[in-house]
């Protein structure tokens, strides 16, 4: 086996570099084996495929360190399909985290070809260049769809562990590629000098250590998602899927300090208690769900709707002055009004009261328009209901 000699004298034997990229590689297979179980249903497909792509590089590494121990055919071509099945495992696993189905198909395809490319050196028309360059060209395929999915299927804004895995790409297409123009260069490239190529050694270099990065970034990624998921959860209302009292409490927030005017909406089911008491808990939460809906279906982009609790939601209209407000209240009523909502399969008549109030100049805290829309509200209910009272 071939070695580099290094300016400062270190000599780097690829063979060691390998059995150490192996070790590596083998390491971190047993330690996603053993946390396996902890990941979610969701998120479990994609660790596993990506653990057996880990698994498999150990493998390829094993193999192609074995040069002159094993016999050239095995390490050839175990080794070759071994590296492209790895590949194909990862990116399956990144695939199946983006909610795309495997390839499985292409896969042995290209595992196929592969196996074929590497046997020529078997049979004795082995031509070093085409085994290098076909090769290269088989294994940019699983990278270029990683880089494809990465930057296609990108959250927003773009996590620092998904940068993190373009850049791991990146840099093995990179190396891939100044190999191949390295071996391109020079048409009388022998075995023993293709192991003394600088871009050879930094190639291995880099497809020895990088794999590692790239599990570390999956694994920040798949954790990214998880908080985000959990983070809008957390402002969600279940049953509706509006903002929940601590969603609307941060946009409001964000919308009061902008200083700019405001009205709030506070809308109530009217005698929601006999809907529930005349058919039932689960009736009265799809009547829950269509009245969310309908709200939904009012507002504009930029207004904020929440429930805040019960049967009780609000709409918080950025930059709306009174008769704006009250104009959109009064929509809101009427489009309650006039069509029952579709509880399971049950057309049941609804209504609505709404209290209305607008930003005022000496208004310190969103409470107080949230205290004046309240006893608008309740001014609504004591005069008879399915009614909008504005706050004077
Ligand atoms: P009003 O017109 O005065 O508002 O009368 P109301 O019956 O709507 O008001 P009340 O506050 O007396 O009752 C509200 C009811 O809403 C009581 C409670 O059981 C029901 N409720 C609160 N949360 C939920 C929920 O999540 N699902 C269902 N199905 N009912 C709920
Ligand atoms: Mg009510
Ligand atoms: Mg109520």
């Amino acid at each position: 086996m071939a070695s580099t000699r290094y300016a400062g004298g270190m000599q780097i034997d690829l063979a060691t570099l390998l059995v150490l990229a192996a070790v590596m590689s083998l390491a971190a297979t047993a330690g996603f084996v053993v946390v396996l179980r902890d990941f979610g249903a969701d998120l479990r497909p994609a660790a596993r495929d990506w653990a057996a792509g880990l698994a498999l590089l150990a493998l390829s590494w094993l193999l192609l360190s074995l040069r002159g121990t094993l016999p050239d055919g095995v390490v050839v071509v175990g080794g070759n399909v071994a590296l492209l099945a790895s590949q194909l495992l990862q990116v399956g696993a990144l695939r199946r985290f983006h909610g795309r189905a495997p390839r499985r198909r292409r896969d042995a395809l290209l595992l196929a070809a592969q196996a074929v490319v590497s046997a020529a050196f078997l049979w004795g028309h082995d031509s070093l260049h085409a085994r290098m360059l076909l090769g290269a060209a088989l294994l940019a395929v699983p990278l270029v769809e990683a880089l494809h999915l990465l930057l296609a299927d990108a959250e927003r804004p773009r996590s620092r562990a998904r940068g993190l895995l373009v850049a791991v790409y990146a840099a093995l297409l990179g190396s891939l590629l100044w190999r191949s123009v390295a071996v391109i260069a020079q048409p009388g490239l022998d075995a023993a000098a293709l192991f003394g190529l600088p871009s050879n050694l930094a190639m291995h270099a880099i497809a020895a250590t990088l794999p590692l990065v790239a599990t570390f970034g999956l694994l920040m990624l798949m954790q990214h998602r998880l908080v985000r998921r959990l983070a809008a959860q957390a402002d969600e209302d279940a049953l509706t899927g509006l903002a929940n009292r601590r969603g609307f409490d941060a946009s409001a927030a964000r919308c009061w300090s902008n200083g700019h005017g405001l009205a709030v909406l506070l809308v109530d089911a009217d005698r929601f208690k006999r809907i529930n008491d005349q058919h039932g808990h689960a009736v009265g939460d799809a009547v829950l769900r269509a009245l969310g809906d309908r709200l939904r279906e009012q507002a504009r982009a930029q207004d904020v709707v929440a429930r805040l609790g019960g049967e009780e939601f609000v709409l918080l209209l950025p930059g709306a002055g009174v008769e704006e407000a009250q104009a959109a209240a009064e929509r809101l009523r009427g489009a309650v009004a006039a069509r029952p909502c579709d509880a399971a399969g049950r057309a049941l008549a609804l209504t609505v009261s709404i209290g209305v109030s607008v930003r005022r100049a000496d208004d310190e805290a969103l409470e107080d328009v949230l205290q004046r829309a309240d006893a608008a509200l309740y001014a609504a209910k004591a005069a008879g209901r399915d009614r909008v009272v504005v706050a004077g």
